[in-house]
């Protein structure tokens, strides 16, 4: 069976004290590959590399810079087949949606390759006797730190802006499934100079823990849950990193009285993202339906929910997969008793699929509550599994309040025909990102970041790579 090492100062290899995991197969509960595990030494020994290799790239052209980049995007497509497979293996998630993460990765890295020229800094006006301008910095050792839900994409997506802003970068992949992170370190060990990107599994608490705490690491990027972001920004706090954070969100969908019933249904499965198994930051787990229309939409969502495909995730027809981990399950499964104790009415899924392809490893059926209100948890806190709760409005200004009160702010949709609504409502949402008639795409270049709770800072956009700089003023006046 392989073992997958890590990526330090250039080269491949074991943890220093030579502990490997086997990382498990959330659908079967076998052992897909080992993965050596790295412990606090093997953090600060990235930090080293990092830190050494730091000055070079800094001096290293955008044009050199974006050609390596670049290049780890053509690995990646070259060997999309391999990084879906392992990552389904991996994660659970189902391959038919597996290759898009790579690609999405893949085009990350292209998109900022090609932005280097807008590392621009400006001038004020100047005197005939002196300039005066900034410069746009890197900040030196960046760190990423990622979880489990996207691995590939996310290792990919968010290497690309701290490295083209010329800082090297140490990636913290996710515990649950580190592999398709270490398969992408091997395939960037040969593209960067040694110590530029350097990659390290382990767990949260003494390697993540280890590189938030290193005072050489001058900005973490961080996407997880809010309150590991919170203990992030508290010990980084200790030696003022700048951070930013991408966090969770418990997203309302709203669907006004003139949706058709649909298309809007249709996105509304769509949006909760039951592909991840709801496990995905963006899913509509709010599903706010107008009293008018609630039966039929209801009806319709349900039959809708009911036809997904739940299976094996490498089979192509899956349409959703396997819960991470027993923890995971475990969680999701007490949020599920928690909605029917506290008078939810379940109407679909809460329980384990039925079939032999789910004898083994961790399933969950889509699941869906009516008659949620407003005070109970799963109203009010992000489960992280595939459950969609369903709320009734019937005057705008209700369901405005509704949709805001929430301590997340990531991400809200609205489904409706009339622009006047549209343009209404949308001023109105606490959301960093809003859909109008949409299902929750990503589309590069359009900042993605939370508001309130849910996250600092916005990426995918132009913003995340300015925000990997840090401005020099310059004031040049004539030698004498
Ligand atoms: P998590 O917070 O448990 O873990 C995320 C990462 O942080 C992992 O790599 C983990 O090992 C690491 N970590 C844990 N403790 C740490 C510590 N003390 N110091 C440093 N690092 C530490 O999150 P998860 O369960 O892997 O992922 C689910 C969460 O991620 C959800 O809340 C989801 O909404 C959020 N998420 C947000 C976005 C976004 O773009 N806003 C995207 C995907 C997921």
């Amino acid at each position: 069976m392989k073992t997958y090492e890590m990526l330090i100062n250039g080269a491949l290899g074991g943890a220093i004290s030579g502990e490997t995991i086997g990382s498990i197969n959330p659908a079967t509960g076998e052992v897909v590959a080992r993965a050596a595990w790295g412990g606090e030494e093997d953090a600060t020994a990235a930090v080293d590399a990092a830190e050494a290799a730091r000055g070079g790239w800094r001096d290293t052209s955008v044009g050199d810079r974006s050609k390596l980049v670049s290049r780890l995007a053509s690995r990646l497509r070259e060997r999309a087949g391999d990084l879906a497979t392992l990552e389904t293996a991996d994660t659970g998630n189902p391959i038919n949606v597996m290759t898009g993460d790579v690609f999405a990765a893949a085009g990350a890295l292209d998109y900022f390759a090609g932005l280097g020229t807008e590392l621009k800094g400006h001038s004020v006006p100047s005197t005939a006797g002196g300039l005066r301008f900034t410069l746009r910095e890197p900040y030196g050792v960046v760190v990423k730190i990622i979880p489990f839900n996207h691995p590939i994409m996310f290792s990919g997506a968010k290497i690309a802006a701290p490295l083209m802003a010329g800082n090297t970068v140490v990636l913290k992949p996710p515990p649950q499934a580190p592999l398709s992170a270490l398969l992408l370190a091997e395939l960037a060990a040969d593209v960067f100079p040694a110590g530029v990107l350097n990659v390290v599994p382990g767990p949260g608490a003494t390697v993540g823990h280890a590189l938030v705490t290193d005072s050489r690491v001058r900005r973490i990027g961080f996407t997880g849950s809010v309150e590991t972001g919170k203990v992030v920004m508290r010990e980084a706090s200790a030696h003022l990193a700048d951070v930013s954070l991408e966090l969770g969100g418990k997203n309302p969908l709203i669907v006004f009285p003139d949706a058709d019933v649909e298309h809007a249904s249709e996105a509304a499965v769509a949006a909760m993202n039951f592909t991840w198994q709801g496990q995905s930051c963006g899913s509509a787990s709010r599903l706010f339906v107008h009293r008018s229309m609630r039966e039929e939409f209801v009806d319709r969502l349900v039959e809708r929910v009911e036809a997904l495909k739940v299976g094996l995730p490498d089979n192509v027809e899956t349409e959703m997969g396997a819960i991470i981990s027993s923890q995971q399950l475990e969680r999701i499964m007490s949020y599920i008793e928690a909605g029917k104790q506290e008078g939810a009415r379940l109407l679909t899924g809460g329980e384990q699929p039925r079939g032999d392809d789910f004898a083994r490893g961790y399933w969950i059926a889509p699941t869906v509550f009516v008659d949620v209100t407003p005070q109970m948890r799963i109203a009010r806190e992000e489960i992280f599994g595939p459950v969609l709760s369903v709320f009734e409005w019937e005057h705008e200004e209700e369901v405005i309040r509704l949709a805001n009160d929430t301590e997340y702010g990531l991400t809200a949709n609205i489904w409706t025909r009339d622009l006047n609504t549209a343009l209404r409502v949308i001023p109105q949402l606490e959301a960093g990102y809003t859909w109008v008639n949409g299902r929750t795409e990503h589309f590069q270049g359009l900042p993605f970041g939370g508001h309130k709770q849910s996250g600092q800072g916005s990426e995918e956009g132009l913003e995340e790579l300015l925000s990997y700089t840090q401005t020099k003023s310059i004031s040049m006046l004539p030698g004498r």
